[in-house]
């Protein structure tokens, strides 16, 4: 990573600048570490260890949080997990994150098991946007990775969701060797199909059981080659600078690809991003080896809200240029995906 330091050029006091002058407006909130699938890449198969529930941040912490850090510029909310719709009542904590004035894009990643009972109350609580998260739709294939079964259960949310009207709804695919070759054109077909854009994520060393090896990732470049191959000639399509994900569609303009190239193609120089986790850890990198406790700040009944804002930007200040997952100093995070919040 080459990038160089540089001087502010936006007032540090009211937006959440790093030392590389990229502004931090995009939060992303773990709301449980808890899961209702075991995902090999994701989480470990047995004896997890989920956090107490005293330790997570309560819904009243969560929008206290956002409310301060609106305040800074954040204006980007997206609530992940572990799974976010095992935890109860998440439509309660969009209505009062919706009321949040400064917060102008709100989003949800999930797995999809439970979205078709949520998708209406989620709807009305005025959530739009939504990921769902399926790497095949061979059943087969969806047990092996998930370690549970439920893929019928994941496209009847995806289409509850298109009939309620959320819009954008993406999918989520990880690319992995020996998966994603036998699942891309059928995963492509249904994006043609549905109109739904499928975006291909590669697999990162964010796995519970520490088994990621480079040879494990189907990169972007061969996912572009198989789909021009198999289906017809992709075409890359105007994205937003800060999108991790390059959008492509096929010639015909029927279907939509996004590729999320994190290992072959870092995204790092125009990262916006930084997390929350559910016990209120305060994260300025996916792969960061270190953590802010913010929930000790949220919870203090002697409470400051200006020690929370230094607080803040001392964690957006001590970013790193990129991740150094093509490196041989890389070191795996101690949490897994599902425990830093995806
Ligand atoms: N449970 C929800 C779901 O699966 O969508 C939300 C949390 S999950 C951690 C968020 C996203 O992270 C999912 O799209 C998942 O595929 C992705 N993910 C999990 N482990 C990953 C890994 N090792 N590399 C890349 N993406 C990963
Ligand atoms: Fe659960 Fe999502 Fe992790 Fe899969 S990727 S184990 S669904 S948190």
């Amino acid at each position: 990573m080459t990038q160089q330091r540089n001087n502010f050029q936006a007032d540090p006091l009211s937006v959440l600048t790093d030392t590389f002058g990229r502004l931090h407006n995009n939060l992303r909130i773990s709301i449980t570490d808890r899961c209702n699938l075991r995902c090999t890449y994701c989480m470990p198969e047995e004896n997890v260890n989920y956090l107490d529930r005293a330790e997570i941040l309560s819904y009243e912490e969560i929008v206290k949080f956002i409310r301060i850090v609106s305040k800074l510029g954040v204006n980007k909310i997206r609530l992940t997990g572990g799974e976010p719709l095992v935890r109860q009542n998440v439509h309660e904590l969009i209505t009062q994150i919706n009321q949040i004035e400064d917060v102008e894009d709100l989003g949800l990643t999930t797995n999809g098991i439970l979205l078709e009972s949520l998708a209406e109350d989620l709807y009305k609580a005025g959530l739009r946007r939504i990921n769902v998260s399926m790497d095949t739709l061979s059943e087969e294939t969806f047990k092996k990775l998930t370690r549970r079964e439920g893929l019928d259960k994941v496209i009847a949310g995806i289409k509850k969701a298109q009939d309620v009207g959320f819009d954008p709804i993406k999918i989520n695919a990880l690319s992995i060797r020996g998966i994603t070759e036998e699942t891309l054109v059928d995963l492509a077909d249904f994006s043609r199909e549905t109109g739904i854009e499928v975006r291909f994520i590669e697999f990162m060393p964010l796995d519970a059981d520490n088994e990621w090896e480079r040879d494990k990732v189907f990169f972007a470049a061969e996912i572009i080659e198989t789909l021009s191959k198999e289906i017809m000639p992709l075409v890359p399509v105007q994205t937003e600078k800060t999108s991790p994900s390059t959008s492509y569609e096929f010639k015909d303009g029927i279907g939509k690809i996004g590729i999320i190239a994190s290992v072959s193609r870092p995204f790092c120089e125009n990262c916006n991003r930084f997390r929350l986790t559910a016990d209120g850890k305060l994260r300025n990198c996916l792969f960061s080896m270190e953590e802010t406790d913010i929930k000790s700040a949220l919870r203090n009944p002697q409470f400051n809200e200006e020690e929370l804002l230094d607080q803040i930007r001392s964690s957006i200040q001590s970013k790193n240029a990129g991740h150094a997952i093509n490196t041989a100093q890389f070191i795996q995070p101690d949490r897994p995906m599902n425990s830093i919040g995806g």
